[in-house]
């Protein structure tokens, strides 16, 4: 025997017995972004790798060692998408949509970073995620954070909200100063990830995730004693709507967020049943984002959540939360029925897209039929023999102890199936 092919380690594959959750999730996510108004859109999962660096920063942990960078046949460098916000806003500048008005958008879709894979960490994982473009006032924050506040309640997760403000690209460039000088000071005490960003980007070791640097990091000044009048006034904002939508959450001044590309509003929901992956969603305010990917300056904002982590999160209850198609499964007996089943399976089918029908492809006995039946999940057995079809008549059986079998006239059975499913 040769040699068995495996996947590629963190990518992984969804197995049928798992698709149901993943299904449950997309159109639970969907229907409540589209009752928003958030439209759908889709971009390429390989983009050039000046997307990706422009739009999320040079000094990153994603840019830095996450990508999975190439280049093709052309020379040209091109990248597997790590985010999905940096596509799109590329489409956004290239499509001029921004141009025709307030854009509300969702994606969903895979996404690829070169991590250690662990428990909720993957190198193929999955978001969706929503952006709105063109909107500055704070009751966009909130209305993002209320959506995803919904969604929980509705996937019964229990997480907490934290926010945070990164300020105005002044106010944060006067922090930055503020900032470096205190890091400087403790120089002594940062690892070489930190030393490299102090001449970098000196926020980004607030992100840092080294357990050792957390007292220096907590005793840090914090970004919200210093933030400009507007920047106050927009973080007040949100906060009032969020107190009036009934949206408890702690202020963490630590909260920067692994991406270059925010200011004013940073936000994270995360879950305590997950350890230390339990970030299940972030997001922020992007202004600059536009204008500096080559568009005229629009005032943007997005989340982004992960699919996998949820997914853990709803696993054991999925049996409670998510509806199970109705079920039958066909059995049928000889040439004729067979057939017959085969037409009144497309029937059905048509008037009923709701269910599911196993029809049986064993040509078997009927008591091998039956068994596999019982072995299924299925709810009802239908039953057509020879001397059924002759009558005209087709036996619905219960296989969850749902009464007694009874014998159905063919003509009546999609009214009757319509009354019992
Ligand atoms: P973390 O701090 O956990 O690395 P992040 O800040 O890199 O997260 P974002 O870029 O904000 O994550 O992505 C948004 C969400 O996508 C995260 O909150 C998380 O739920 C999910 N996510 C990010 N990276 C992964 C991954 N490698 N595997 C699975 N889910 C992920
Ligand atoms: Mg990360």
């Amino acid at each position: 025997m040769s040699k068995k092919i495996q996947a590629i380690r963190g990518m992984n594959d969804l197995l049928p017995s798992d698709s149901n959750i993943w299904s449950f999730l997309d159109s639970t996510i969907s229907n409540l972004l589209l009752s928003y108004g958030y439209k759908y859109c889709r971009t390429p999962n390989i983009e050039s790798t000046e997307t990706f660096a422009r739009a999320i920063g040079e000094v990153t942990d994603i840019v830095e060692k996450e990508m999975y960078t190439w280049k093709d046949n052309n020379g040209d460098s091109l990248t597997l998408r790590p985010e999905g916000t940096a596509g799109v806003v590329r489409m956004m500048i290239e499509h001029n949509l921004p141009r025709e008005g307030i854009q509300k958008v969702f994606y969903n879709g895979p996404m690829f970073r070169h991590e250690r894979p662990q428990k909720g960490r993957y190198r193929q994982f999955h978001q969706v995620g929503a952006e709105v473009f063109g909107v500055s006032d704070a009751k966009i924050d909130a209305e993002l954070i209320s959506i995803t506040q919904i969604l929980w309640k509705t996937l019964g997760i229990d997480a907490e909200l934290e926010i945070n403000s990164l300020g105005s690209a002044q106010s944060r460039a006067s922090y930055r100063e503020i900032l470096s000088g205190y890091f400087n000071d403790n120089k002594d005490q940062l690892d070489e990830d930190s030393l490299r960003r102090l001449k970098t980007n000196p926020l980004r070791i607030l992100d840092s995730k080294n357990k050792e640097l957390e007292s220096l990091i907590s005793g840090a000044p914090k970004m919200i004693d210093y933030l400009d009048d507007d920047s106050n006034h927009h973080f007040n904002a949100l906060k009032n709507y969020l107190e009036s939508l009934d949206i408890s959450y702690k202020v963490n001044p630590k909260l920067v967020r692994g991406l270059d590309y925010y200011n004013q509003t940073v936000f994270e929901w995360i879950s305590n049943d997950l350890g230390a992956q339990g970030t299940i969603c972030g997001g922020g305010r992007y202004d600059g984002l536009v204008e500096k990917m080559g568009g005229n300056a629009t005032p943007a904002i997005g989340f982004a959540m992960g699919l996998e982590r949820i997914a853990l999160l709803i696993e054991d209850k999925s049996d409670q939360i998510i509806n199970k198609r109705p079920h039958l499964y066909f059995a049928s007996i000889g040439d004729s029925a067979n057939i017959e089943s085969m037409n009144l399976s497309k029937k059905i089918i048509e008037a009923l897209p709701h269910i599911t029908i196993t029809n049986d492809m064993s040509i078997g006995t009927l008591k091998n039929q039956m068994k596999k039946a019982n072995k299924s999940e299925a709810d009802f057995a239908m039953i057509l023999g020879e001397q059924e079809l002759s009558e005209g008549h087709i036996s619905i059986k219960p296989l969850k102890g749902q009464g007694v079998q009874q014998s159905i006239k063919l003509e009546g059975i999609i009214h009757h199936l319509q009354e019992i499913l």
